[in-house]
């Protein structure tokens, strides 16, 4: 049976950070092959147009607030990404979640689109 010694870059782990990782394939490679990025993203880069036509139920908003405190994030919420700015349509709960306690950053799942994609998701 074959043997492998993992050498890992004992000086270099930090820069393997939190803040971005693909699903599953090798780290900094969604950007590349195009497919989504994990990226942890200050709240206030995102933009939520619908945000004034839809309400969050309190109690969901409570709910979350009590288990993020305790486990935090579990389910990153979706992010549109075009021309590197980030439009936010779903995840309301988590984001309200995120404000209310005060939290300055959110991880998120990016998709790259295009305006297209953009005024499909406005319609
Ligand atoms: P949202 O508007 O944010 O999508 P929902 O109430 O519809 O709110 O769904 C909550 C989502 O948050 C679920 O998909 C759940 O899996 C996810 N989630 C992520 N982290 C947590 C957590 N710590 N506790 C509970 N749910 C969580």
């Amino acid at each position: 049976m074959a043997r492998f010694v993992l050498r890992l870059p004992t000086g270099n782990l930090r820069s393997f950070s939190v803040h971005s990782s693909s699903n599953g394939a090798p780290p900094g490679s969604g950007s590349q092959n195009g497919g989504p990025m994990i990226l942890e993203l200050p709240l206030d880069k995102i933009r939520r147009p619908l945000m004034r036509t839809r309400s969050n139920d309190p109690n969901k908003v409570q709910e979350l607030m009590d288990s993020i405190r305790q486990i935090g994030l579990q389910v990153p919420i979706d992010v549109l990404e075009v021309d590197g700015v980030y439009y936010g349509f779903s995840g309301c709960h988590r984001y309200e979640a995120h404000q209310r306690l005060g939290l300055p950053t959110i991880r998120c799942k990016v998709r790259r689109g295009t305006k297209e994609t953009l005024r499909h998701h406005l319609r």
